[in-house]
């Protein structure tokens, strides 16, 4: 893990959250992002690789049971290889293909969209609501046609989106809910947790930076059973039981059939030995980055930038990102800011470049940065800061210190 933090350059420029990782070249500079894995984690792992199974597997397995129990008694839980095998799945089993359309953010990973056109679907982009950055309900209304079939709220930077009237719509209208939940965990709406609401499917990535890390995985999460068993049958290669059962469960024996043209979307034992332990640690961990929040908030209340909504009374917010927008009256743009930090020894991001300023998407699907005013804005005047449990007091203290001192309040 350390290898990969102290990389000088981008690994392979997969996404922004790689480079995210990558961008620690100085031993006294603070990343953007780190995972806060402790000697327990460390344990579970070697036990793992000691124990002579080190794919998918007894930990999976329990990883699965555990996450599932997390979230309450009807649901299943479904292990991949990460949240983006885990939405190609969620949609596959939807029976999402050609000539159906399912709308999206604008203002998230290339992710999101990504597996719609894996399947031979149409992505239909839509703008978030102002201050939380969520898709706008209004926006998915107005998107609406005889062709959609599903809506993909993401749960921007940890806060919910106002499911409520989301799943009202989707119902209205006879549309599935695939949630992307790579940044709502742990978060609640409306006092239950994201992953238990009533949508079709839910999906959680633990991808190194997100809040319960183990390099890369996700989880697929549904009550509709018929959802969990193509789930587990696709992403092992349309084989109809898993490689477990195979060679290790009471069936045992060599005979097994396929019966479809899967995918390889399983998660392995040594990711599962980490998160299991992550999974434990989950509430701990959030509790420091809500004390960092609250901070943030504190101490950068009247500076001329825009701060991220709390999450409503009474809800948790899982607070995966700390983005702020400079506003057009601060002393120094988003741009400067950014390499004045830096030069302050503090990494920091920009989530996300959206959608439609890309060019596979804009020019794709012919994607004017005059239809999406609100994260086009919300783009050019972002930046996150570091959010994470590992940040001691000091660290907290460096960034707030920076921060307000750039922005004209020392
Ligand atoms: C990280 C992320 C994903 C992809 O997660 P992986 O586990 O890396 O596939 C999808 N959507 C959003 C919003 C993300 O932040």
């Amino acid at each position: 893990m350390s290898d990969l933090m102290m990389r000088p350059g981008p690994v392979d420029g997969r996404h922004g959250c790689l480079a995210d990782l990558a961008a620690t070249p100085l031993a006294d500079f603070l990343p953007f992002a780190l995972p806060d894995i402790t000697s327990a984690e460390i344990d579970e792992v070697v036990a793992c690789l000691r124990s002579g199974w080190i794919t998918t597997g007894p930990k999976v397995a329990r990883f699965e049971r555990e996450f599932a129990a997390m979230l309450g008694s009807d649901v299943e839980a479904v292990a991949v290889s990460s949240a983006t095998a885990g939405l190609h799945l969620a949609l596959e089993a939807a029976g999402i293909g050609p000539g159906d359309e399912v709308i999206v953010p604008v203002h998230t990973f290339t992710a999101t969209a990504e597996v719609v056109v894996y399947l031979g679907a149409t992505p239909v982009f839509v703008d978030v609501l102002p201050g939380q950055l969520t898709m706008d309900p209004e926006a998915v209304e107005a998107a609406i046609t005889p062709r959609t079939r599903a809506l993909m709220p993401v749960h921007y930077a940890g806060l919910a989106c106002d499911m409520r009237r989301l799943i009202a719509l989707a119902e209205r209208h006879g549309l599935a809910v695939i949630e992307d939940a790579a940044h709502a965990l742990p978060t609640t709406h409306g006092g239950i947790l994201i992953g238990a609401q009533p949508t079709l499917a839910t999906v959680f990535s633990f991808y190194a930076t997100k809040t319960v890390a183990a390099g890369e995985g996700g989880m697929l999460v549904t009550r509709d059973p018929a959802i969990a068993r193509r789930a587990r049958v696709m992403r092992l290669h349309g084989i109809n039981r898993d490689v477990f059962d195979r060679y290790q469960g009471k069936g045992g024996g060599w005979y097994y059939e396929v019966v479809a043209p899967g995918f390889k979307y399983n998660l392995t034992d040594i990711g599962a030995s980490l998160a299991l332990v992550q999974l434990a640690r989950m509430h701990e961990m959030r509790a420091r980055r809500e004390f960092i929040a609250r901070a943030y908030l504190d101490a950068f209340d009247g500076l001329p930038v825009d701060l991220p909504p709390a999450a409503p009374p009474g809800d948790m917010h899982a607070w995966h990102l700390f983005p702020i927008l400079v506003r057009d009256d601060a002393p120094m743009s988003r741009n400067e800011l950014i390499d004045a930090l830096r030069n302050q020894g503090i990494g920091t991001s920009v989530h996300y470049v959206p959608l439609h300023m890309h060019p596979y998407w804009r020019d794709s699907y012919v994607l004017e940065a005059e239809r999406f005013p609100v994260s086009t804005d919300a783009y050019r005047r972002m930046v996150s800061l570091p959010i994470y449990s590992k940040m001691s007091d000091g660290n907290l203290a460096q960034v707030v210190t920076a921060v307000r001192q750039l922005l004209g309040q020392p």
